[in-house]
């Protein structure tokens, strides 16, 4: 495969975790996306707005970061990953303590352990005058989401989306399991990774959001996503500004692709644009002829 092309020998740094957000509907996943995006203190200061690109970066006072994947819900989730494409390092599992478990919040419950994603648990709404916090311990409790105050190993955070309060803490906490889980990637060499968004654009063509995995992507890399093929023409972040490399777990919007790649495909760097067009024919007519054998059948 192209993956056993790259050498190996380039060392593994650690990397900012990529973070979905879930829970059932109307327990506060967007207010609270929201919230994050907003305590980014170090963008407020610069006056960056945030770009809607399918994920965002939140860097903290100290420099760490974070990636969020956008998409609230399932969807990003499990419509990457059943693509094949692995992605998420951390769940955010947001549970509004006036409501306790729904059956959204057990069908995130399955889709993160299905995935072998670890979770996180957001006790969310703890503003309300009904809020009942340790209802949600209790209840996640049996279905095995044990709090590590009770001995488990289980992190529960309660939180207000709506005030802010905890939220910092939250990042906190997902930064901590982050470390624990030892993500790294290397910085070096090509890059690869997953392809979140595309959609064309009347005036720019192609456009795709991606997430760099591994290495370094930069302006005028030819790269092979899917079927499909391209050369960076230009890369902005999650702001909107204009970016010449981007390394692990950033996401970027890029121009260049001759067709629209899809979610959930992989992408990775190759040494020149003819190189990628060969990979991407012979990719296209694979999947033509699979697909006419299975019409046939
Ligand atoms: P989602 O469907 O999970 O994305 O939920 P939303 O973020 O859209 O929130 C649903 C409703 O709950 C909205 O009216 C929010 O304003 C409200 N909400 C979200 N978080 C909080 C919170 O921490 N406290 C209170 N009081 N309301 C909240």
């Amino acid at each position: 495969t192209l993956e056993e092309e790259i050498p190996d020998h380039w060392e593994k740094l650690p990397r900012p975790p990529i973070v979905v957000v879930m829970g059932h509907v109307d327990h506060g996943k967007t207010t609270l996306l929201d919230t994050i995006r907003k305590t980014n203190v170090a963008e407020r200061e610069k006056g960056g707005i945030t770009q809607h690109i399918g994920a965002s970066v939140v860097q903290l006072p100290d420099g760490r970061k974070i990636t969020f994947l956008d998409t609230p819900g399932h969807e990003a989730f499990t419509s990457l990953r059943a693509r094949g494409a692995q992605i998420t390092d951390i769940a955010v599992l947001v549970v509004a303590a006036d409501d306790g478990v729904m059956p959204q919040t057990v069908e995130a419950i399955n889709h993160a352990r299905a995935f072998n994603v670890p979770i996180i648990v957001a006790v969310n709404k703890i503003d309300k005058p009904g809020a009942d916090p340790q209802r949600v311990r209790r209840e996640l409790s049996e279905l095995g989401l044990i709090p590590e105050e009770w001995g488990g190993d289980t992190i529960f955070v309660d939180v207000s989306a709506k005030t802010g309060q905890n939220v910092e803490t939250l990042l906190e906490y997902i930064l901590l399991l982050a470390e624990i889980l030892e993500l790294k990637a290397r910085v070096e060499g090509p890059a690869k990774g997953t392809v979140i968004e595309s959609k064309l654009d009347k005036q720019r063509g192609p456009v795709a959001t991606l997430i760099v995995q591994e290495g370094t992507l930069k302006v005028g890399d030819p790269v092979v996503a899917g079927t499909t093929y391209g050369k960076i023409r230009a890369m902005f972040d999650d702001k909107g500004r204009k970016l010449n490399s981007a390394g692990p777990s950033t996401p970027v919007e890029v121009l260049g692709f001759e067709e629209l790649p899809m979610a959930g495909d992989t992408f990775i760097v190759v040494e020149d644009e003819k190189k990628a067009r060969q990979i991407a024919e012979i990719r296209k007519q694979k999947k033509e002829q699979q697909e006419k054998l299975s019409r046939g059948l």
